[in-house]
């Protein structure tokens, strides 16, 4: 057994969690070698699954949300406990440096708080009848078993995103994590079921272990399920939206990005440079949020560019495992670097010239580790427009600030934008109505790495939906408009006579 193999076991291990003979193995992206086998299901498995979050539903609709916030409460216990277990294994997984790993964990912690909160919040407004006697209210119930389907770069987050306030809100839940991250969502689904054995519940979560997506396809298909809730590609929402409003389900897609930052004539260059690096380089430029797209100024562009370059070739790109010098650790897998080395030599035939990275480093044989790369391109090409989910960013250049946000908003994705600038009108203008037309706007501020108070999401290819803070509960219930005549009379709205 490798170290890296004996570590997950570890980790598994002190999670509780003990794994059977057979399955199917899932390689390390450190370096290649494979991690522990778990088990495969096939679509009857999950249509297993799915009877069971149904007839589970109707007890777990009918606790009070606050008890429900109480499993969520615990869930965020243990996952303070276990923080670094769990941590270790979403490196282990998906190659994330320690300190990222452990910031994902963090953020679950967050939202279990935000949702205990909601437990006692969750509910409507009343609003003033036009009949006397009457009382018009909106309710919010339960929805009923939902799916929940995840990316593999944010293993454990985004499962957090969804479960925690999907549990106070009254539903029951079938996860379908990516193919890569099994084990994390061992370890995740095996910390809530913790929590709701030790307060007496059933387990009101399904994990499903597919690795086809066609055995997936009964959380798209089958009626019983109200909510798919799918994180991922825009390519993956393309199929699962569609498929899904076919039967009228409900869809919350938190698809790709494109995602960019302007830096203008007043920008603080020192502050931009730094929010820059982290956006583009951190998590090896696997964030759904990753920068991908700087539109400078053309009096700031080369001197930007400079200072980032210089600012990359001090990056540690190396393995990760338990150093905390690293910066960067490897690639998914080598056809993310394919994707990645493809769309620098595209971007060499369109007049785009690289400044650094995109090159292999050598850090033993197996994982897939690169320089994160820089290029400047002559304009927003169809490559630019595209998501290339690794850390490349692109350098445009604008000379007008309405330019600008042009070129921002030309792309087909939505998620997250940001502008370095000292000029509270630009600030503004990007900020309003015409500005940026992404779910997420920052000012000084990098694109990546939002609070979990704010609702998450963004617009056009990124899907729409919305998870998290703010009012993002609303997609996990069912709203009532409810009227109650408390008089003895029957009169009808609008005055009509019958
Ligand atoms: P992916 O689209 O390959 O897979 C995502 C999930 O969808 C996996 O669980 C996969 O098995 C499943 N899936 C794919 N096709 C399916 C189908 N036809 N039916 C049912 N399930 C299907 O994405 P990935 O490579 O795991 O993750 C990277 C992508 O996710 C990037 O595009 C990134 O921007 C995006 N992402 C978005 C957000 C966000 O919040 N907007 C967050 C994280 C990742």
């Amino acid at each position: 057994m490798t170290e890296f193999a004996r570590a997950a076991q570890d980790a598994l291990g002190r999670l509780g969690i003990e794994l059977a003979d057979g399955g199917r193995t899932v390689p390390t992206p450190l370096t290649g070698e494979e991690l522990v086998a778990v088990p495969v299901h096939a679509r009857d498995d999950v249509v297993a699954t799915i009877d069971r979050a149904t007839d589970a539903w109707p007890a777990w609709a009918a606790i009070p949300a606050p008890e429900r916030g109480q499993v969520v409460r615990r869930l965020g216990e243990l996952l303070r406990e276990h923080k670094d277990t769990l941590a270790d294994l979403i490196t282990l997984e998906v190659g994330k440096i320690a300190s990222e790993a452990r910031g994902e964990v963090q953020e679950m912690i967050d939202v279990c708080d935000l949702a205990v909160g909601l437990s006692r919040q969750v509910g409507g407004h009343t609003f003033p009848s036009e009949r006397p006697g009457h009382q018009l209210l909106e309710s919010w119930h339960p929805l009923g078993p939902i799916a929940v389907i995840s990316a593999f770069n944010f293993p454990a987050a985004v499962w957090s995103w969804n479960v925690a306030i999907a549990l106070v809100c009254g539903d029951t839940i079938v996860w379908k994590p990516s193919e890569r991250t099994p084990l994390t969502s061992l370890g995740c689904a095996a910390l809530l079921s913790q929590a709701l054995s030790e307060a007496g519940h059933p387990n009101v979560h399904q994990l499903v272990l597919t690795t086809q997506p066609d055995d997936a396809a009964p959380l798209l298909d089958d009626d019983r399920i109200r909510l798919v809730s799918a994180t991922g590609s825009t390519r993956m929402g393309t199929e699962v939206g569609p498929r899904v409003q076919r039967r009228f389900g409900r869809t919350l897609l938190e698809l790709g990005g494109n995602n960019a930052a302007i830096v203008t004539p007043s920008a603080d260059l020192d502050l931009a440079v730094r929010g820059i690096v982290f956006a583009a380089a951190g998590t090896a430029g696997q964030r759904c949020t990753t920068l991908r797209r700087i539109i400078a100024h053309t009096s700031v562009a080369d001197e930007l560019t400079d200072r980032i370059a210089a600012a990359y070739d001090q990056l540690v790109v190396d393995n990760p495992w338990r150093r905390d010098d690293v910066h960067v650790g490897p690639l998914i897998d080598e056809g993310a670097y394919a994707a990645m080395r493809d769309a620098i030599d595209r971007a060499s035939t369109e007049g785009g010239k690289l400044v650094t990275g995109g090159d292999r480093r050598d850090v033993g044989p197996g994982g897939c580790y690169v320089g994160p790369a820089l290029a400047t391109m002559p304009a927003q090409t169809d490559l630019v427009r595209e998501e290339t989910f690794a850390p490349l960013l692109w350098v445009l250049t604008y000379s007008d600030l309405d330019e600008a946000i042009t070129l921002h908003n030309d792309v087909p994705q939505g998620l997250s934008s940001s502008i370095f600038t000292r000029d509270v009108r630009e600030a503004g203008r990007f900020t309003g109505p015409l500005g940026s037309d992404c779910g997420i706007v920052n000012v000084n501020v990098g694109p990546s790495g939002a609070e979990v108070g704010g609702a998450f999401g963004g617009e056009k290819a990124t899907g729409g939906g919305r998870e998290t803070g703010s009012d993002a509960w609303k997609a996990y219930m069912r709203r009532a408009t409810t009227t109650i005549n408390h008089s003895d009379e029957l009169p009808l709205a609008q005055g009509v006579e019958f």
